[in-house]
């Protein structure tokens, strides 16, 4: 039995219909660049939200790049960061002149911490991103709490929480503003590189829709009042969009029960689960397990045509350009790294190749239990 790390065959059967008709609205009303397909989906994913506006952008980088901008983060700032995080949370800082300021991560969920950001503040501080990472939201109360008092703008890294909640409240409406990457193997996917900033601030979301588009004024298009990028969504990127959003929800419901069977078979073996920290629910994107076997399982796992990741397996602050800069050793991020393995996860994800996973992780860390499978005494 061979499993992929994503598999989204499944997702695309379920709304192949939608699909088909996305290109033939593309090709029917000529609308490539903006229209009706990017209006909408914005305003449908506003309404996921539950936030006032929207901009699609050409990805979840773009995302965070104009967010930040937007707000006026620039040289001379410094930006909040989790080590424990994907690349582009920190290069968004950085491409823009200001420094990222790598933090720890909490033990338990690999989360940035309120405590980490307030020991991390200086008079330079302007932002914290929260990266709700493998889709478990930050506790964003004490995050917001640290950041109105020190006037720091919040921008969530959402890009892998699309759905996920924090008291009720979903993931990307917490702060300032809140990014998302519609990356093909995020919960929610695009056909190719495509991102949203939300937020309720709508001289904010003016400012990135300008910023986005060639700085270009709304009411007098051939005025660019700012320097601006092409970071614009596509409108055949929010065609496939539309398509999907109403099987977000049953997705992550898919996603849901895949980890809390992993979860279930997985706990009477020596590996670390991914916490559960209330009132976060998570959106399930990863499903990232850690053991001090890490290579044996990975190797295993590799063998027996399972997909695995790791994310990730080198803290930001340890990367090549940021190497320089970061303050001191980060012992979490640092010691989570070479320990964590991602296990494939996805909404069609069955019981039986759950089961799969699980033993052949149970044959790595507990090699009695092959034994007694091959004299077939297990029950
Ligand atoms: C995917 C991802 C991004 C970047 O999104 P892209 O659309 O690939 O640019 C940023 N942050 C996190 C946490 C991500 O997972």
């Amino acid at each position: 039995m061979s499993i992929p790390f994503i598999d989204m065959a499944a997702m695309h059967a379920e709304v192949r219909c939608e699909l088909d008709s996305v290109w033939e609205e593309l090709v029917s009303t000529n609308c490539y660049i903006g229209g009706p397909a990017v209006e909408q989906f914005e305003s449908a994913w506003a309404d996921y939200c539950d936030t006032r506006y929207c901009v699609g952008v050409s990805s979840g980088t773009a995302a965070l790049e104009l967010a930040l901008r937007a707000i006026g983060i620039g040289p001379g700032d410094e930006v909040i960061v989790p080590a424990n995080t994907f690349i582009a949370t920190a290069a968004a800082v950085a491409v823009i002149g200001a420094e990222p300021v790598f933090v720890d991560v909490d033990p338990a969920t690999l989360l940035l911490t309120a405590d980490a950001v307030r020991a991390a503040l200086t008079p330079r501080t302007a932002a914290v991103i929260p990266v709700h990472l493998y889709g478990q939201p930050a506790n964003m109360d004490s995050i917001n709490r640290v950041a109105a008092e020190a006037g720091l703008a919040v921008v969530e890294d959402a890009a892998q929480a699309h759905g996920a909640t924090w008291n009720g409240r979903k993931a990307g409406g917490l702060g300032t503003a809140g990014c998302f990457s519609f990356y093909p193997g995020k919960n929610l996917g695009a056909f190719g590189d495509a991102g949203a900033v939300v937020t309720n601030d709508r001289a904010l979301a003016q400012k990135i829709r300008a910023l986005s588009n060639h700085g270009r004024c709304q009411e007098m298009p051939y005025q660019h009042d700012l320097v601006g990028t092409n970071d614009r969504l596509d409108a055949v990127q929010a065609g496939v969009l539309l398509a999907k959003l109403p099987r977000l929800d049953d997705w992550n419901a898919g996603r849901a029960s895949a980890a809390s069977l992993y979860r279930k078979l997985l706990c009477e073996l020596p590996v670390d689960l991914p916490a559960i920290a209330p009132p976060a629910v998570s959106a399930n994107h990863l499903f990232v397990i850690q053991s001090d076997q890490r290579d044996q399982l990975r190797n295993a796992l590799s063998r027996a045509n399972i997909g695995v990741g790791m994310h990730y397996p080198i803290p930001c602050h340890q990367q090549v350009p940021f190497r320089r800069t970061s303050r001191g050793a980060l012992p979490v991020a640092d010691g989570a790294a070479c320990r964590l393995l991602s296990l494939p996860i996805y909404p069609h994800l069955t019981g039986n190749q759950i089961d799969h996973v699980v033993e052949t992780i149970r044959a790595v860390l507990n090699p009695a239990s092959q034994i007694e499978l091959a004299d077939g005494m297990r029950v």
